[in-house]
């Protein structure tokens, strides 16, 4: 296991991952709805994006010096999300965040962050939090509690309780970061004018405001939740599905900020930034999004799939909570009205944790934390299959 996220997975290996199904050494096949946590956004392995990996790998590997592919990448990232003026290239989400952070504190010459409960950004010993006895605190043996110290963890979705804090500690805050779709725990919309009153506080204060649409980005829509809810951050980092399943990430925003990294004064280093096939991941992906956009195929599927859940759930009477976006939605037991992480907890997360072991055991690879994605490869044998199995394994679960 390799990743400690995927701690809660069970115990199979897996051979294929082709379109929207997995492969296990056993040969048992699972349609997939956890999307490898997110990045394939197209399904396995399309052939238009290997095919232009393959090319670029034979082109070049790597060079360590500027590719030509890299500048035309860039240009799509900006045009395509439409509101950032530069990008610079990275290969995970965790590292841009923290270059984000960086950045944020050289501009701002702050050094306080605020973030938000039940937000992800990265494993590293800044971001890596954990609830223990009610309070937010280092959630890996190792970690370094002292490099929290600059991090607030507040509510979100709670404009009232940040503007508070803004108003106190204003000239101390470098940044608030957030995922302006909580994603990673449940799939919570911001409220509404939530981000506008964000971003109004922020520029009143000047805080840099970073979206971390690592997973948002490119998968509810090609200008992320940025474009969904008409608020442009200040930074913004993604990751994931920029590169359709291959290890590509981006810190992007405005001008003045961004030219400080690099020929400036902000240092952001990597041997493999821009790494060459990756450049031709983003390309082919981001040509698709603007040309041939996923979304209406991934919306039809994902609000059937939706919809299917929640007849299966009633039809046992055993009402299930379908929620989010058919792009990303959560599937949870419980009644508590959800707006954010401590909400999200007055629900009976365990027993769909449950549920969700028994559904791997039916044929559907899905996490244990609610989370379901869906791809452009998802077609109707998938839905079909994907229900089929659901019911069978909602039934043995029950034990009905
Ligand atoms: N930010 C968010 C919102 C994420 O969901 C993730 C990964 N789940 C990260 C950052 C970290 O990205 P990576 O795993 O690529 O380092």
């Amino acid at each position: 296991m390799h990743s400690n996220v995927r701690l809660d997975g069970p115990d199979v290996f897996l051979k294929r991952a082709d379109g929207a199904r997995l492969r296990s050494v056993d040969d048992v096949d699972y349609v997939d709805h956890l999307l490898g946590q997110g990045p394939a956004l197209f399904g396995h392995a399309p052939e238009f994006l290997t095919s232009a990996v393959d090319q670029a790998s034979r082109d070049a590997l790597i060079f360590g010096g500027q590719g030509e592919r890299e500048v035309y990448a860039a240009e799509l990232v900006c045009s395509v999300l439409d509101w950032p003026d530069m990008v610079r290239f990275g290969l995970t989400g965790t590292e841009v965040v923290q270059a984000a952070l960086r950045l944020a504190r050289a501009v701002t010459g702050r050094t306080r962050v605020i973030r938000f409960e039940g937000h992800y950004h990265g494993w590293l010993d800044n971001v890596l939090v954990a609830e223990r006895d009610g309070a937010w605190q280092a959630a890996s043996s190792g970690q370094l509690e002292s490099h929290l110290e600059d991090f607030r963890v507040l509510p979100w979705n709670d404009a009232e309780l940040l503007g508070e804090v803004i108003e106190r500690e204003g000239e101390q805050i470098a940044a608030v970061i957030m995922e302006p779709i909580m994603i990673n725990s449940g799939v919570i919309e911001p409220a509404p004018g939530y981000l506008e009153r964000v971003r109004r506080m922020c520029s009143r204060h000047g805080i840099v405001l970073i979206f971390d649409e690592v997973i948002s980005g490119f998968r509810v829509g090609p200008g992320g939740a940025a474009r969904r809810y008409g608020v442009t951050p200040d930074l913004a980092v993604y990751g994931k599905a920029l590169g359709g399943g291959y290890p590509v990430s981006a810190l992007v925003g405005r001008e003045d900020l961004m030219s400080r990294i690099g020929i400036g004064d902000v240092n952001h280093a990597g041997t493999f930034n821009a790494w060459a096939p990756g450049m031709a991941a983003v390309i082919a992906a981001l040509e698709h999004v603007r040309d041939d956009p996923p979304y209406p195929s991934i919306i039809a599927h994902g609000t059937k799939l939706m919809d299917g859940i929640r007849e299966i759930g009633e039809s046992f009477g055993e009402p299930l909570r379908v929620e989010g976006m058919p792009m990303a939605f959560h599937v949870s037991f419980g009644d508590a009205e959800v707006t954010d992480y401590r909400s999200l907890q007055e629900l009976d997360l365990q027993r769909y944790a449950s549920l969700a072991s028994v559904l791997v055991e039916h044929g559907i690879w899905v996490a244990r934390r609610g989370i379901w994605f869906v791809s452009e490869a998802h077609g109707p044998a998938e839905l079909d299959d994907a229900l089929t199995r659901f019911k069978t394994g909602f039934k043995d679960w029950l034990g009905r």
